[in-house]
């Protein structure tokens, strides 16, 4: 249920709803727009919620339950666009913001390589796994915190602040001290432990869709995060799992527009992972942006060849930088920049 505040509504009235709230035994999740406060109430409690309670306090325009089973990712609680801030501007604003990098961080010359190289071509974070999520045992597992310390040195040479992957709840304090933004892979999109740890290191989260989820299964998996009052949320498409052999995954484009529409979060999009051939890593993302993408992540790497994970599908740095040319075209076609 959310209790939509009239556009004049008092501080008095708003934080006597809260209490009426947390008398009843929920939680209550307030989403202050430009105009009016509109507030959720979420969680379980032996008391039922009864619509006519609030309606009639003072200072409440309407009360309206949530059809969808999540209640703070939801549209409806958040009218507006979220935003989240990275590098001094904004993930789900107007301007289409890129994240470029190589999928591992392999030694310190090859992530400052790189940062320099998409920094230079217009990129806005760096990406970079130190802890990978590799379905071998036996392929290269990521350097663990010396990775971290490259990318933190790559950071302060381009000012690019640094995204990377935590698979362990445990570990989520140790990426904190040297990650700007928290990426929670495919595989780990309904590890609820990680989700609840993220949640409540109130770090910016980047949260990729599971390669066998739903849309609905990625939104509930946000609102794990969104409960613990953990509001910088961006959520990732990065292809499915089908039928289809040509390529590596399925680029869900259909989930673009479709997450647009069901929640207020940025929404990126992973070409790469997408597809996993770096041939078609340019026309997946002129699509993705086409469609409404506020982000991309795009895997580059200055030896595809001799990449330690995932080098058939990363760009080298002079194709990064045609493709960031080809992204603002196509963002200006869509009223957007980047
Ligand atoms: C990655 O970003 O390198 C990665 C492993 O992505 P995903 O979790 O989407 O497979
Ligand atoms: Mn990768």
């Amino acid at each position: 249920m959310i209790v939509v505040m009239k556009v004049k509504a008092t501080a008095k009235e708003i934080s006597d709803v809260i209490a009426r709230i947390k008398s009843d035994g929920y939680e209550a999740h307030l989403s202050e727009g430009e105009e009016r406060t509109i507030i959720g109430v979420v969680g379980e409690s032996p008391t039922p919620l009864r619509e006519e309670n609030y309606a009639t306090m003072d200072g409440v325009d309407k009360v309206v339950r949530i059809s969808v089973p999540y209640k703070l990712a939801s549209r409806q609680f958040h009218p507006s666009d979220s935003l989240v801030p990275l590098n001094g501007a904004q993930m789900g604003g107007n301007k289409v913001l890129v994240i470029a990098g190589p999928c591992s961080v392999e030694s310190r010359e090859q992530i400052i390589e790189t940062a320099c190289a998409v920094k230079e071509a217009g990129a806005t974070a760096l990406r970079g796994g130190a802890f990978k999520p590799r379905t071998s045992p036996y392929s290269f597992q990521g350097h663990g915190e010396k990775g971290l310390q490259w990318m933190a040195e790559a950071r302060e040479r381009t000012g690019l602040p640094v995204v990377t992957e935590v698979m362990d709840p445990a570990l989520v304090p140790l990426v904190c001290q040297y990650a700007d933004v928290l990426q929670i892979g495919a595989r780990n999109m309904q590890n609820f432990a990680l989700l609840n740890a993220v949640g409540e290191s109130q770090h910016t989260i980047l949260l990729k869709r599971g390669m066998s989820s739903t849309v609905e299964d990625l939104l509930m998996s946000a609102e794990y995060i969104l409960a613990h009052g953990n509001k910088r949320v961006m959520l990732c498409e990065r292809g499915i799992r089908t039928f289809e052999k040509a390529t590596r995954n399925t680029f869900d484009l259909n989930a673009i527009p479709v997450l647009k529409a069901l929640t207020h979060l940025p929404v990126l999009a992973d070409p790469s992972h997408a597809v996993g051939l770096w041939e078609y890593v340019e026309s997946v993302s002129r699509s993705a942006v086409a469609a409404g993408a506020d982000g991309l992540i795009i895997e580059v790497h200055p030896k595809p060849d001799e990449a330690l994970s995932d080098g058939r599908q990363s760009l080298k740095p002079d194709r990064f930088k045609s493709l960031m040319q080809q992204v603002r075209r196509v963002a200006e076609a869509v009223d957007r920049t980047a």
